[in-house]
């Protein structure tokens, strides 16, 4: 394996991050009620309203950060950064403009960098929630770090 990166597993049970922008939300929720079974098994969090109108119309329990707009894009983007969020399932909203565009960006750059599954639509969270994967342990590898920064200390 090359040094420069590191083997990391996402464990049987996934912390899944759920967020959805104002458009999307009923379709998010829908989506959860449509597979609360499957979601039951995992531990939720979620951008504060939506996750709170998750749990309000499903039972599911989805711990809430911050809305949105207030940082909570910010927030789930640490816990990846941290491997607290194994899955992302981000219901954005491609036709209207958004206050916190930096931090959608932000939030699916990291996403990308941490290399976890995410969703920006029902049909990719459809794929990803009913994937054997859900079920098993995953190995991937994630940029080594430690490797990167001492390099970069040694060299610039
Ligand atoms: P919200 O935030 O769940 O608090 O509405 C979602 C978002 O706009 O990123």
């Amino acid at each position: 394996m090359n040094e420069n990166y590191v083997t990391l597993t996402i464990g049987k049970q996934k912390n899944i991050a759920l967020i959805a922008h104002d458009g999307k939300k009923a379709e998010l929720i829908q989506w959860c009620e449509e597979n609360k079974e499957i979601l039951k098994n995992h531990f939720l969090c979620g951008t504060g309203t939506t996750a709170r109108m998750i749990t309000d119309k499903t039972g599911l329990p989805v711990r809430g950060y911050n809305s949105g707009p207030l940082g909570g894009d910010q927030q789930i983007g640490a816990k990846i950064v941290e491997g607290r969020v194994d899955v992302a399932i981000f219901f954005s909203d491609p036709l209207t403009a958004q206050p916190h565009d930096p931090d959608v960006k932000a939030l699916i750059r990291i996403a990308q960098v941490y290399d976890i599954p995410i969703a920006n639509n029902k049909a990719s969270a459809d794929f990803i929630i009913h994937s054997p994967l859900m079920n098993q342990e995953y190995n991937h590898k994630v940029i080594n770090f430690k490797k990167n920064i001492e390099e970069r200390a040694e060299t610039l």
